[in-house]
């Protein structure tokens, strides 16, 4: 059993995140596994490296332990463009110049509401169908979802986490009406989308079980796909009920009230932290 705990550096480390951590660490230590810690800060915008530093020493005063050197994305880049070229060797990728606002000025019937999937706005397809040898220096590269499933028929992932525990089973042409063709090479920083860094890594990894929060169950079936469609295996996946503020909302990055930094300026030990949430 590996698990790991792939935060990004973009903001401090809050309790949603430790019990993340926490979770990661005790399934692994249960099972005789091994606990991974990821730098995911390929959002070269919003990462900075003294998020980074907190995050490591806020995960090591809650006790926990991982092996070094840990892997950070923006230091693989040239893994993730390769990763990129072979979906596209396999006609799976266009490029895209469409902003926010051609998305949004394609999408006809407004008042219908914006259709949004588990990735953002459904893409109305605009640029599907350019070749890969028009791209632009600025354009992003699509999934040809349609294509995709062409490739692929059907899904499958095995959840142990306790909202939808079992084995799924989902049907890649149902991606097409609920995700579309999401983005995998983004036009913003020239660098690949979370989903497939995220794939990538996790199979280098081999991360055996992905433990995570419960607001990236609905984007697994994707990650499912871009398995299949690189080849990778596919891991187990746990995902956590999400740790809610007093009021029952989630807790963001930007909520500092609730960063582990707080607490311990306050004086509460990581055993406290710890019991909050049902470990030790
Ligand atoms: N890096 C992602 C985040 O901070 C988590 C990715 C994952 O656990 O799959 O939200």
């Amino acid at each position: 059993m590996i698990t790991r705990f792939a935060p990004s550096p973009t903001g401090p480390l809050h309790l949603g995140h430790a019990f993340s951590a926490l979770t990661g660490q005790a399934r692994a230590q249960a099972a005789g596994g091994s606990f991974l810690l990821r730098i995911e800060d390929l959002d070269r915008a919003r990462s900075r490296p003294e998020w980074e530093a907190q995050i490591f020493d806020d995960l090591h005063w809650l006790g926990c332990r991982w092996p070094t050197p840990v892997r950070r994305q923006s230091d693989h880049l040239a893994d993730y463009e390769a990763a990129l070229e072979r979906l596209a060797a396999r006609g799976l990728l266009y490029p895209c110049s469409c902003t926010r606002g051609d998305i949004r000025a394609a999408l006809s019937a407004p008042q219908e509401g914006v259709p949004v999937g588990p990735d953002g706005i459904v893409y109305p397809g605009t640029c599907r169908g350019r070749p890969m040898t028009s791209r632009r220096p600025g354009d992003a590269l699509r999934l040809d979802m349609a294509r995709a499933a062409e490739l692929v028929a059907r899904l499958a992932f095995t959840e142990t986490g306790p909202g939808h525990a079992g084995r799924h089973e989902v049907r890649t042409a149902e991606l097409v009406e609920s995700a579309g063709d999401i983005v995998l090479g983004r036009r913003d920083t020239g660098s690949v989308a979370y989903h497939l860094a995220v794939v990538h890594d996790d199979a280098l990894q081999g991360v055996s079980e992905v433990v995570r929060g419960a607001d990236l169950f609905e984007a697994t079936p994707l990650q499912v796909l871009l398995q299949a469609l690189l080849g990778l295996p596919t891991p187990t996946y746990h995902h956590h009920d999400l740790i809610r503020d007093a009021q029952g909302r989630r807790l963001a990055k930007r909520d500092d009230a609730r960063a582990i930094a707080t607490y311990r300026a306050e004086g509460m030990s990581p055993a406290e932290v710890r019991r909050m949430f049902g470990f030790d």
